[in-house]
């Protein structure tokens, strides 16, 4: 029997009304059961906003300093339980322990990093047009915000959110991925334990039609921020905007890494096997296009598939693991599809192109990490975000080749380019058409105190993370004060 789990709402621990659940299975080895989750719906949804609702009167009104120090309990709680969230967090959606650490780690970041924007959450003042009048615009706590995560950073990706979304002084309904409820569920306990109080962070565990639309569609939620795939995004977007509420979306990559032949190969090619087959290609920044200088080609391929062959998969829990199993079945069957896709559209597989079934490999979801040459631009392989361990790579005459085969995308996070000359370097970070661009080094790899996110179809122009994330959830105010003691009129007006 699975132990069962419950829902966070209110500061209490509850099952879903219609007494559904669902299973968290690990994919490495699909017996091994992480726990049995409720599968809430709207009157669940609806109990876990009206907690929200009810606890925002308090939580908005803690001086943030305040609120800082319960979020920087929450760091040194989660800094204590990295070990056990991690192990957890590789055995519910297979990241090798040592990715799943970096996971946690970005939270403990986020929680002392948001923890310290108590003491700041700068607004900043500025002079009147008039005399005796003062102004200065201040940040205001939006409301309750609905949040909705992927399962491929299960602590992380809830962490940008949560943390300053609490620092600001707003109350949370969290719906968690249906892939990863269990780590979700050990990260919202720290919380509880660090004394947040009832009904500012709650959980719903579920579907994204069951759980997450009616979230979306709520009339008491006042924003929501979504990470998960385009598609599912402009869904959410299409929703919220009936309501005019504010949206943030994080959504899908197609990530290019440039090499230049003036490049270091070595370390080109260490940055391509990490940021290609790290996490099993499942990041959102994850490199699924290589555009290779012609002169450099031929040596680059041959010394990718050398080291790429080399990669031991597995159980991630086993520390000589490199690369752990796929999410779940479904998204290896579409792994399989896209490389039946590439195989159909004329690319040349070069390595890979098909499930690992050697040993204890054949209990889970795996998939040898591929690589196709002979790619064009055209091709659906190039062109669309696949999420597992399949790199596509092209070749380009120059760097005015390469920066337009980059840019040929309807995606817009992460991009990468290895160059020796430090004029196409600098011009390489104006022409990408990407959130974040890295010079000599892969695509992946952000620091949680820098903006993070895409443009084109990746966002809807905001940021995690960083400063930025004060922006996303915080509210302008501007007040005047006028202390001339008569009517003043702005613009000059008579
Ligand atoms: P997904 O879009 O299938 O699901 C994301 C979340 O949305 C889940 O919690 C899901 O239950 C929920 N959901 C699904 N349908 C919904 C609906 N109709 N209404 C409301 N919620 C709904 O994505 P996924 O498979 O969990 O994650 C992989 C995707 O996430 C990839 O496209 C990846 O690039 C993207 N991602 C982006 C970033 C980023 O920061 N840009 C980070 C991580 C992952």
């Amino acid at each position: 029997m699975a132990e069962s789990y419950k829902n966070y709402i209110g500061g209490e621990w509850v099952d879903a009304r219609s007494g559904g659940t669902f299973v968290s299975t690990s994919p490495a080895d699909p017996s091994d059961v992480l726990g049995e989750f409720p599968r809430s719906g709207p009157e669940d949804v609806n109990a876990a906003v009206e907690a929200a609702d009810r606890a925002f009167q308090e939580w908005s009104r803690t001086p943030a300093p305040k609120r800082g120090e319960v979020l920087y309990r929450v760091a040194e709680l989660i800094q204590e339980r990295k070990e056990e969230l991690a192990r957890i967090m590789t055995r519910e959606m297979g990241k090798v322990l040592n990715e799943a650490r970096g996971d946690v780690q970005e939270a403990i970041d986020m929680g002392y990093y948001m923890a310290g924007e108590g003491r700041r959450l700068l607004g900043y003042t500025t002079p009147s047009e008039l005399p005796l009048k003062a102004c200065f615009a201040i940040r205001r706590p939006i409301g309750r915000i609905g949040l909705i995560t992927p399962w491929n950073f299960p602590i992380a990706v809830p962490s940008w959110k949560i943390f300053p979304a609490l620092i600001g002084g707003n109350t949370i309904v969290w719906k968690p991925a249906e892939d990863s409820p269990r780590t979700a569920y050990e990260f919202v306990r720290i919380f509880e334990e660090a004394g947040l109080p009832p009904g500012a962070l709650n959980v719903v565990f579920g579907y994204g039609e069951e759980a997450g639309r009616p979230l979306v569609e709520h009339p008491k939620i006042d924003m929501i921020s979504f990470t998960g795939s385009t598609e599912v995004g402009r869904e959410v977007y299409t929703r919220a905007a009936q309501k005019l509420i504010r949206v943030h979306l994080e959504m899908g990559g197609k990530n290019p890494i440039i090499v230049m032949d003036d490049a270091d190969l070595d370390l080109a090619v260490d940055a391509i096997v990490w940021s290609a087959f790290g996490t099993t290609g499942q990041r959102c920044t994850a490199c699924s296009r290589l555009i290779v200088h012609e002169p450099v080609y031929e040596k680059l391929i041959e010394q990718l598939v050398a080291d790429t062959e080399a990669l031991r998969l597995g159980n991630g829990l086993e520390p000589s693991v490199q690369v752990g199993p796929v999410v779940n079945e479904s998204q290896l069957r579409k792994i399989e599809t896209y490389v039946e896709i590439g195989k159909n559209e004329g690319a040349k597989l070069l390595l890979g192109g098909e499930r690992a079934t050697e040993g204890d490999l054949a209990k889970g979801y795996f998939y040898k990490p591929t690589i196709f040459v002979d790619v064009t631009p055209e091709m659906r392989i190039f062109r669309e975000e696949i999420f597992g361990p399949v790199l596509s790579v092209v070749k380009a005459r120059d760097y005015d080749e390469a920066i337009r085969l980059a840019n040929d995308t309807t995606y817009g996070l992460s991009s990468s380019i290895f160059t020796r000359n430090v004029n196409l370097a600098m011009r390489a970070i104006e022409d990408l058409e990407a959130g974040i661009t890295y010079i000599n080094h892969g695509t992946i790899g952000a620091e949680i105190h820098l903006p993070f996110g895409g443009v084109k179809d990746t966002g809807n122009g905001g940021r995690e993370a960083g400063l930025a994330a004060i922006d996303e959830y915080t509210e302008w105010k501007s007040v005047y004060i006028d202390y001339s003691g008569r009517l003043q009129k702005a613009q000059g007006i008579e």
